[in-house]
């Protein structure tokens, strides 16, 4: 007997039917001999539904009051799939976040969580039911206000409970059959990875691939917790993400995948004086608005002037706040202009690969060249490339890279469900 943590997206949870759908999977994996705690996230597109209603009542509502809000779009999902175990026969129990013992810091809207203290979540399995608990949300130790983790977060509220309860397993389920080279959204060709490690996933999440939220990732993998991703629309078996054993290495492929990214800006401070200490001055500033960023590219300086451009990309979320904040300091930073734009994408070529096979970066620029798309920004790390293109040329870019990298498959992917919102 295994104890299993299944976690099921808003995508399979979309309406009636599909919940019920899910309360027999759910049931079939008890029937089996299991033990089954399952975390589940807002039906369908139910989350920003709520966010769009939120912003019709108030441009700027409070964020207590936002997680109120959002909160309860799990709470919905996690009453329904309970009643629907119980219309087949088993008895559930659903519980809140905050009544599953996730213990998280105050920060509303993207809280981390701090512990899991699943005594009444231990308890009910012992008792024989099925636990259904709501992703996404906690509570704050300090301050005991219901908190959110930020959006994706029910990942990372399954992971952490299969790491408090020590599941054998974590499974999340989704509406593709596991993690893709690319968004199947985007390039149709995309082929499923059967095993990827942890490292990877977490480049690829952090650099946009929606599949798993980052920080579910990374707890996984200190937790050394597998993580099995596949679809709640079939019995395909998905993609494992597991943590580096020794002497994988040798078969992995060296290109995991491709992500794509476009929540982000790029900001240009033309003309700057390239002398000692105005970098630091400009992202000291950029840092005590508390804004977190990406890429950075600074030109060398040409001609007797000693001045420079410095580009870098930030949340466009945050954009505003940053473009305020460096012109405020314009006279004191000495630069001549300053330039936003928000039309553009990033794209991150991951593999662990890469750190034994030079040419990868060639090989990518190549590609882009022949399709006639010009690279904005260049970063890399010890496994990933990434580049920034023009917003319009960007998904063109996925496809040729992938192609280029030979990840295309025969046949085509198939997307399940949802709405991709
Ligand atoms: N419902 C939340 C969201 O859409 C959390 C989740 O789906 O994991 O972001
Ligand atoms: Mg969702």
């Amino acid at each position: 007997m295994s104890l299993v943590v299944q976690k099921y997206g808003g995508s399979s949870l979309a309406d009636a039917e599909s919940i019920k759908r899910v309360a027999r999977r759910i049931v079939d994996t008890k029937k089996a001999g299991n033990d089954v705690v399952v975390v589940v996230s807002a039906m369908g597109d139910t989350t920003d539904e709520l966010l769009d209603l939120a912003a019709e009542v108030s441009p700027a509502p409070p964020s207590r009051e936002m997680d109120m809000l959002l909160t309860a779009g799990e709470r919905m999902s996690m009453a329904l799939v309970s009643m629907a175990i119980s219309n087949l026969g088993h008895s559930a129990r659903s519980y809140t976040g905050s009544q599953a013992g996730v213990i998280t810091d105050a920060q509303h809207g993207k809280a981390r969580i701090i512990d899991v203290t699943p005594g009444r979540i231990t308890e009910a399995i012992g008792e024989g039911h099925i636990v259904i608990v709501a992703g996404f949300q906690g509570v704050s130790q300090a301050t005991n206000e219901i908190t959110t983790l930020g959006r994706g977060g029910s990942d990372t509220t399954a992971v952490a409970l299969a790491a408090g309860i020590k599941a054998d397993v974590c499974e999340i389920y989704t509406d593709v059959d596991g993690i893709f080279t690319a968004d199947p959204r985007i390039v149709p060709t995309a082929h499923k990875i059967d095993r990827i490690t942890n490292e990877e996933m977490q480049e690829l999440a952090a650099s946009g691939a929606k599949v798993l939220m980052l920080r579910c990732v990374e707890y996984a993998r200190r937790f050394d917790l597998p993580i099995h991703v596949r679809s709640s629309f079939s019995h395909h078996e998905g993609t494992w993400v597991v943590n580096q054993k020794e002497g994988d290495s040798v078969e992995d492929p060296i290109i995991a995948g491709v992500a794509h990214d476009r929540s982000e800006g790029k900001i240009t401070i033309v003309g700057i004086p390239d002398s000692p200490g105005r970098a630091a001055a400009v992202f000291k500033a950029i840092a005590g608005v508390g804004i977190n960023v990406d890429m950075i590219v600074q030109n060398v300086s040409a001609g007797t002037e000693k001045k420079t451009d410095i580009s870098f990309t930030v949340p466009k979320e945050d954009a505003g706040r940053g473009v305020e904040v460096l012109k405020a300091m314009q006279d004191e930073l000495g630069f001549e202009q300053l330039q936003y734009d928000d039309q553009v994408g990033k794209l991150s070529l991951v593999g662990s690969g890469m750190r034994s096979n030079p040419g990868v970066s060639a090989t990518l620029f190549q590609s882009l060249a022949d399709a006639g798309i010009n690279i904005e920004m260049i970063s890399t790390s010890e496994i990933r490339v990434s580049v920034v293109t023009s917003d319009d040329e960007l998904d063109e870019a996925v496809r040729v890279v992938h192609s280029a990298f030979g990840l295309d498959a025969d046949g085509e992917a198939v997307v399940y469900g949802g709405t991709g919102r």
